[in-house]
């Protein structure tokens, strides 16, 4: 293959259906779309860089996957309905069955989040991905994080603590042998972004964001942003089965629970008044939804073990952190 050219016009190009909103795709200086009347566009940008994000030998279908289902949870987080995509892609080499397979799988998403890629850019370098995705929210509505209210109840989607589970089988050899450790390793990659919960709780909830570095943390930024506390149920934490033999130790589950970062789960937070309606708005998705605690006055951040203070070492991802 002799380069960037040829890698557009024989993997990128021609993959997807047109969407009727994109009036010019991959090809031109730019992509042309429009977006339908009454709606507000959300945009979110994500970079993934191996050797940080994911290890440069790990299953290219696994990093493309993994790439465009963090960036299609930012648009969850929002409520948003997935539109559009570009792809900055820095390439050491074009090493034809690793671009084929990483092609395919993010190709395979998009198709089923019916999310189009415009355009992008293709460079020499060492690897990275940067997508850019943009979705629709109605014009008066969104979900944003600075909304929780003292009493509303917080809720999670999915199951906590798989991902760092399986991140330490990725870094540590030693953790192979644990059960179900390539199990958890395939989750870390092949989260399921929760659109449709997003979408279906823009009437409900009253703050959510995506769990990309701990529940602690990402739980914190509503908190900070709404200006109140928490108290948190660690015994209400959903933990997958594979998990708690992971960790042989319901504590230890617990503990990768709230920290655990890249899970994509939704955390979000619920009045009083619309808690009998999560269940049924919800029963399309087919997503399991756990209330896990409730929004206090700010200043207060309890974890409690049946109602005791829990004197665990807490926090989350921060990059830039010793
Ligand atoms: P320019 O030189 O104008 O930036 P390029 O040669 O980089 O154009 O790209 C040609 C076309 O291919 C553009 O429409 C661009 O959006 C698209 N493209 C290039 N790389 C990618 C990529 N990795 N993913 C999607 N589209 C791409
Ligand atoms: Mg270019």
């Amino acid at each position: 293959m002799s380069g960037e050219f040829d890698f557009i016009q024989t993997y990128l190009s021609d993959r997807q259906m047109n969407r009727k909103d994109v009036h010019l795709s991959l090809g031109d200086d730019c992509a042309i779309v429009k977006a339908p009347e009454n709606v507000r566009i959300a945009l979110s940008t994500d970079t993934l860089v191996a050797g940080t994000h994911f290890l440069a030998n790990a299953n290219p279908a696994w990093i493309a996957h993994k790439a465009l289902a963090s960036n299609l949870s930012d648009l969850a987080a929002m409520g948003a309905t997935p539109a559009w995509v570009s792809l900055a892609l820095t390439l050491p080499t074009i090493d034809e069955p690793w671009v084929k397979s990483f092609c395919d799988a993010f190709f395979e998403l998009a198709n089923y989040y019916h999310i189009q890629l415009i355009g992008g850019d293709t460079t020499k370098g060492p690897l990275s991905i940067t997508l850019t995705v943009q979705g629709f929210v109605p014009e008066d509505n969104a979900l944003t994080r600075d909304g929780a209210q003292i009493g509303d109840w917080i809720y999670v989607t999915g199951q906590l603590g798989d991902s760092r589970a399986g991140l330490e089988v990725i870094l540590d050899e030693n953790q192979r042998h644990k059960p179900f450790a390539s199990e958890l390793e395939k989750r870390h990659y092949l989260a399921s972004p929760r659109i449709l919960v997003g979408q279906a709780l823009l009437d409900l909830a009253s703050a959510a964001i995506d769990i990309s570095d701990g529940l602690i943390a990402d739980l914190g930024h509503i908190l900070h942003r709404s200006e109140v506390g928490a108290s948190l149920n660690v015994e209400d934490l959903p933990c997958s089965k594979e998990l708690l033999d992971f960790c042989y130790s319901s504590r230890v589950a617990q503990q990768y629970a709230l920290s655990s970062g890249e899970e994509y789960e939704l955390c979000f937070t619920v009045p009083e008044e619309n808690r009998g309606s999560i269940e049924s708005a919800l029963a399309h998705t087919g997503t399991l939804v756990t209330c896990i605690g409730q929004v206090r006055t700010q200043g207060i951040f309890e974890v409690l073990h049946h109602g005791k203070p829990v004197d665990w070492q807490l926090s989350g991802y921060d990059h830039f952190k010793a």
